[in-house]
């Protein structure tokens, strides 16, 4: 695996081997990297010629400057984890590689309505920074394939929107969240649970479960106060708990039975923010 940290040494890297029309897929993180992380470079291998990986803790989409400065990273366990599955390219960029003129007064992207419900709405600016690093990651990698986590529904759906804005026609491919044995989906802000915490955590799997059992066609408000209460007798505090329709997340109150259907939810556990999310009713059924 070649670890780079500079664009320009990315950019003649790639071309040599965008010459001889291999297929690139890319793969980008956060760092403190898990086994979510490593089913998408599992994909990613298995749909490409070269993997490219990038590690680089965004500092644009934080919305909360302690979780940035609390964000976990265990840089030199990810570069054993991702030469061990078969990466090879790693980028590392700086903050001043991928910002050369500061992060402020970055540019603007029309998400149109994505972003005022859901992560959008609850973290404000989050999905702007999200695609200000997205643009200029897939602007210097210019892979053939995107590989994405489901775990992060909304962001799967804003960066297809991305891609379309900067007309980019790379392939999106979302790849199935990645659990713990009792069902918390895998995240690198799990690392900050202590241990209680980590046992709670799973509430939230189980409060998506219980929905999907209890899912009836008609008003879903009591199924949606349902998944509050259960996850606020967890000891959780609750930014949401929504149903939207799995092909454009337009909130769904009142479900007509056969609308493909998704559960979406974000609540805190102390200072931890989690989100999950699970298909309800399926676009084949
Ligand atoms: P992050 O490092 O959290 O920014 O995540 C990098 C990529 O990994 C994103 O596409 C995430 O959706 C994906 N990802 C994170 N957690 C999981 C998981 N448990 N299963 C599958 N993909 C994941």
């Amino acid at each position: 695996m070649v670890i780079i940290k500079r664009t320009t040494q990315l950019s003649d890297y790639l071309d040599r081997h965008k010459a001889s029309k291999k297929k690139i897929g890319f793969v980008p993180t956060m760092g403190a990297l898990h086994k979510g992380h490593l089913a998408l470079v599992e994909r990613a291998k298995k749909d490409s010629d070269i993997v490219v990986c990038s590690i680089f803790v965004n500092p644009t989409q934080f919305n909360n400057p302690s979780d940035y400065q609390k964000y976990p990273s265990t840089l030199e366990n990810d570069i054993y984890q991702l030469e061990a599955a078969g990466v090879d390219i790693l980028f590392l960029p700086s903050i001043e590689e991928m910002y050369p003129n500061g992060t402020k007064d970055l540019e603007h992207y029309d998400l149109g309505y994505l972003e005022t419900i859901l992560e959008g709405q609850f973290r404000p600016g989050h999905f702007q920074g999200v695609c200000q690093v997205m643009s200029r990651l897939m602007k210097m990698v210019l892979p053939d394939a995107l590989f994405m986590g489901q775990k992060d529904y909304q962001q799967c759906m804003v960066i297809k929107r991305l891609l379309e804005i900067i007309l980019l026609k790379t392939e999106f491919v979302t790849c199935p969240t990645v659990r713990e044995a009792d069902g918390l989906a895998m995240s690198s802000r799990n690392l900050r649970l202590n241990n209680e915490e980590r046992q709670g955590a799973v509430a939230i799997y189980k409060t998506l479960l219980a929905l999907k059992a209890d899912l009836k066609k008609g008003s879903l408000a009591s199924i949606k106060k349902q998944g509050v209460t259960m996850l606020e007798s967890g000891g959780f505090k609750v930014d949401y708990v929504e149903m939207a329709d799995q092909n454009t997340l337009e909130i769904i109150d009142d479900w007509d039975g056969s609308k493909p259907l998704i559960v979406l939810v974000a609540a805190f556990l102390g200072d931890v923010r989690l989100i999950d999310n699970m298909i309800m009713r399926d676009n084949n059924l």
